[in-house]
């Protein structure tokens, strides 16, 4: 038995908070971990600047519903279905992704959570659990599955680190160069490849 799972952002979809700053022009919402390593106050900070410029969900979702996922990000996800068992493994918002996700056929998602007020401003976020990425596979491997994933930073090795085969894709330099021993791809192509290497079936590009 065996299960595919995949980093979203970087993966699938464009960064979220990137494309948003670029979009609206709010460049603090540019920041990622790497500006400010702890999540939790680099959370506080985007939603006090959503809130500082007036931006509720809605509004949020309507910029993200102009994003798109990444050239033959579809194409891939519906020959991942077709051959594995897929899950998505994400340190994003189901509420932001939820825009993406339907251009992507709505496969299966394990993320986090925002509150909302009944005006559409955000409240607050719930993160589902610590590590939830390399948690979730340890749970999977509980059910007996085996477990292939790829993913394109930081925030996903654990995740790689922990399953039978990890994979990187599109991951920057540095990362590539902290982790040699995860296999480097830059097209959807070579990460097939990799994944029916990794594979113990007999699975057609
Ligand atoms: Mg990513």
């Amino acid at each position: 038995m065996e299960l595919l799972c995949l980093d979203l952002e970087g993966v699938l979809i464009p960064e979220i908070w990137i494309n948003f700053a670029e979009k609206t022009g709010i460049d603090e919402l540019r920041a990622t971990t790497r500006d400010i390593p702890d999540y939790d106050e680099l959370m506080r900070m985007r939603l006090k600047i959503l809130d500082e410029h007036g931006y509720g969900l809605p509004d949020i979702q309507a910029v993200i519903d102009t994003l798109d996922p990444m050239d033959g990000a579809k194409e891939f996800v519906e020959w991942a279905r077709e051959n594995f068992q897929l899950i998505i493994l994400s340190d994003t918002f189901y509420e932001f992704a939820k825009p993406l996700m339907k251009k992507l056929g709505w496969p299966t998602l394990f993320c986090h959570r925002l509150e909302v007020d009944e005006k559409g401003r955000i409240t607050d976020y719930k993160l589902r659990q610590k590590d939830p990425k390399r948690a979730s596979v340890i749970a999977l491997h509980s059910l007996n599955y085996r477990v292939i994933s790829a993913g394109d930073s930081y925030n996903d090795t654990t995740m790689l680190g922990e399953a039978e085969q990890g994979i990187l894709f599109h991951a920057p330099d540095n990362v590539i160069a902290e982790f040699p021993q995860f296999p480097a791809v830059h097209s959807y192509e070579d990460l097939k490849k990799e994944i029916i290497k990794a594979s113990e079936r007999d699975i057609s590009l």
